[in-house]
């Protein structure tokens, strides 16, 4: 599975992270970077909540 982030789309909300900080880091302007692109085993669900916490859909899980 992977985590996908459309930079373009994220405002900054900084709501992703709250789910999955093993997943998402906020640089200093509280915009979302990926931490992982690849989905380690066991956090899928955690990648599932953060892309749908996301108001702006930015992220989305593939795989
Ligand atoms: S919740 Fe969405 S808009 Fe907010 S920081 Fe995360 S990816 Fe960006």
């Amino acid at each position: 599975m992977k985590l996908l982030l459309d930079s373009t789309r994220c405002q900054g909300y900084g709501l992703c992270r709250e789910p999955a900080p093993e997943l998402i880091e906020l640089d200093e302007w509280g915009y979302a970077r990926i931490i992982a692109l690849t989905v380690p085993a066991g956090a899928e669900e955690a990648a599932r909540a953060c892309a749908d916490s996301c108001p702006n859909s930015a992220l989305r899980v593939e795989g």
